[in-house]
């Protein structure tokens, strides 16, 4: 034991103690990538994508995938193309069912008052062509001259008892989607207005002017429309309401449900001897307009790590790639949905680098962050991108604090500021969910900003974006799509040596996590923390060989620091209780259980099984509902155990009911996403 311990420690200090990605990539390519990317490029291109609302399938939506194929060509990109889907309310593509496409005419809300006996319009309070978040996505066409009753959330029979609806438009403090059953299907309301605050934060109801993105259903049951208003818009009819006065409205819709086509740009730079493997980019191009940070951000930094890398190829300084780079702008997680299910050959795709969110300045009160992904999809590409990310909060913050650094990379008409990126691990929300996913399974980094406090509302302008942020994370793109388009045999030591300082500190953190737990979740979380630092280091085999002294030798330095680290085994427990069922996935099922509109779970299960399931509104100590479902069936690999799963969900979430983890797969096996191996 203490020769182990000795030989170990050795190894640590043999480690390098000071992150820098200068090991990893040559620092004149790194110059050169950081000379080329232009936060100002990105900008201008995000000024004119910000001009678009961008509904799925919408015209709109087009103008602006228009605008991202015509800078593609321009750039002089590989293979630029226009990939289509139907948007028919029907095809379905893995868990996805298509959604129609929204058409909008026009549609106007004004308040009327009596002016000597005849009633004229006074004041408006939405309208679709100059504001179009005034206009709930999904609201199809009406009309009414009527009064406005406050139903409060109205999402209960309370907050109808007494009121008048029949006729009239409710105002509400809910998403039109949770009141439109009850307020318009059962009670007969002619619409909805609904001041919905902006997504949770510090700065929540802070700020009256917003109008935030409103919802219907995209497949509903009870057609309808909905406007949406201010915070403060709304408290001033609520005064006048709750003072007595009648509130006299007109409100017209002139909108459809229309059968249309998906279109999403892609283009590449063609790779030399591996140009069959792609290291592949994506974003989400579609949101209300203005959505300049959610997400014209992420759309113009893939764009511009395009254009970067390719004018460097071009020039001759960079030479082509051995890998192909590819980038996608599709529509969120029902564009990625569509495009991996139908893909012709998935495992071409050896990485995703995801953007969403990735330029808000101080006024939106960003944190930016690196995230690499579950323990379901263990990579050495989450280490990279992190590392990238070490390296410029280093740098960045030099900068910031009046240094010379080699690498401040800021714009000139950008900020100064430090990145001060955090590092995480799963982070959920956008497409990467679709990539990481257990049906896929694709190693790669996401890129965002957490919080914003005008995400989805008609203020995420295109002032409060960062020309210098922007350029970092398209240098982040660039450098991480360089690495990993040309890694060879040759890379694999200094990635290695990068995993074991890392899995140093992550031990580290596991002996915290582990005094969190009981005595027999402690030995199984262990393991499993070895386990994934096993497979982070085999992660390496799609990219390059891991020879067997190489193998070896990272094997024995996690085996010596397990040895280090090991709980005493407690004697007799092995099996006791464990639900030793093991599942696989069906694979004619691939996707998320939730997706864009349209959620495959509940479509499948009876209302009050699906409502009932516990695993979905679980919160463990380090993870939240959706994620414990989502890793839930990541999980299922024709290998583990329910027992296992239930196991690895407590390493990375935090502990959790064996029961609620049995009844949501025996969910999914009765709509058989995963079938039991016998
Ligand atoms: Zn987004």
């Amino acid at each position: 034991m203490k020769k182990q311990i000795l030989s170990l420690a050795l190894t640590i200090f043999a480690l390098s103690a000071h992150a820098d990605i200068r090991e990893l990539i040559d620092e004149d390519v790194l110059k050169q990538i950081a000379e080329e990317t232009s936060g100002e490029a990105a900008k201008r291109n995000l000024d004119t994508i910000t001009l678009q609302h961008r509904m799925r399938a919408s015209s709109q939506f087009d103008n602006a995938t228009q605008h991202i194929l015509n800078q593609l060509r321009h750039y002089g990109l590989d293979d630029v193309e226009l990939l289509e889907y139907p948007a028919d309310g029907q095809t379905m593509f893995g868990t996805q069912k298509s959604r129609p496409v929204w058409d909008v005419r026009s549609a106007e809300l004004w308040e009327l008052t009596e002016v000597n006996g005849e009633t004229v319009r006074s004041r408006r309070l939405g309208d679709w062509d100059s504001v179009p978040l005034t206009l709930a996505q999904d609201s199809l066409s009406g009309e009414a001259t009527t009064t406005l009753v406050d139903i409060g959330a109205g999402t209960s029979n309370a907050d109808y008892a007494g009121k008048e609806i029949r006729g009239k438009l409710v105002l509400t403090s809910s998403q039109p989607e949770s009141v439109v059953e009850r307020a318009v299907g059962e009670f007969g309301a002619a619409g909805i207005i609904s001041y919905a605050p902006n997504q949770r934060s510090a700065w929540w109801k802070e700020d009256d002017r917003l109008v935030r993105w409103g919802h219907l259903d995209s497949f509903p049951e009870t057609e309808s429309f909905g406007f949406m208003i201010s915070l403060g818009e709304a408290r001033k009819l609520q005064a006048r309401l709750a003072s007595g006065e009648q509130i006299l409205l007109h409100a017209r819709v002139d909108a459809s449900h229309q059968t249309g086509v998906y279109g999403f740009a892609t283009a590449a730079i063609r790779g030399t001897d591996r140009a069959n493997e792609d290291i592949h980019f994506t974003c989400h191009l579609d949101h209300p307009r203005p959505g300049a940070n959610d997400n014209a951000s992420g759309c113009v930094s893939i764009l511009e790590t395009a254009r970067t890398l390719n004018a460097l190829v071009q020039e001759g300084i960079l030479p082509r790639p051995s890998r192909t780079i590819r980038f996608l702008w599709p529509a969120e997680i029902e564009g990625s949905i569509m495009y991996l299910s139908s893909h012709p050959d998935v495992s071409r795709i050896k990485a995703n680098i995801h953007m969403d969110m990735v330029g808000g300045g101080p006024v939106t009160k960003a944190i930016f962050r690196i995230s690499g992904g579950p323990i379901s999809v263990p990579s050495f590409i989450a280490d990279l991108g992190h590392e990238i990310g070490h390296f410029m909060n280093e740098q960045t913050e030099g900068f910031a604090s009046g240094d010379t650094v080699d690498f401040p990379l800021n714009a000139p008409e950008g900020g100064k500021e430090p990145l001060l990126a955090l590092m995480e691990g799963l982070d959920m929300g956008s497409d990467h969910d679709v990539f990481f996913e257990g049906s896929w399974g694709i190693p790669g980094l996401y890129l965002h900003d957490w919080p914003d406090r005008y995400i989805h509302t008609n203020y995420d302008l295109a002032a409060n974006i960062d020309p210098t942020k922007l350029k970092r994370a398209a240098f982040i793109g660039a450098v991480s799509a360089w690495f990993l388009a040309n890694m060879s045999d040759e890379d694999v030591p200094a990635v290695l040596s990068l995993l074991e300082r890392n899995a140093l500190a992550r031990t580290a953190d596991l002996l915290e996590r582990r005094a969190q737990l009981n005595a027999i979740d402690a030995i199984a979380v262990t393991d499993i923390h070895f386990t994934v630092e096993r497979r982070k280091v085999h992660s390496v085999e799609p990219f390059a060989r891991l020879s067997e002294e190489a193998h070896g030798e990272a094997m024995q330095y996690l085996a010596d620091l397990a040895k280090l680290v090991a709980v005493p085994q407690i004697a007799g427990i092995a099996g006791a209780g464990r639900n030793q069922t093991v599942y696989e996935r069906n694979p004619e099922i691939k996707g998320p259980m939730s997706a864009f509109g349209y959620s495959y779970l509940q479509d499948h299960l009876p209302e009050d099984e699906y409502s009932e399931l516990k695993l979905r509104s679980y919160r463990g100590t380090w993870g939240s509902s959706g994620q414990y479902v989502y890793e839930a069936l990541n999980f299922v690999d024709g290998r583990r155990t329910v027992s296992d799963i239930r196991d690895w969900l407590t390493a990375e979430l935090g502990p959790v009911p064996l029961a609620f983890v049995e009844e949501y797969l025996a969910a999914l096996e009765t709509i058989e996403v995963i079938q039991r191996i016998p």
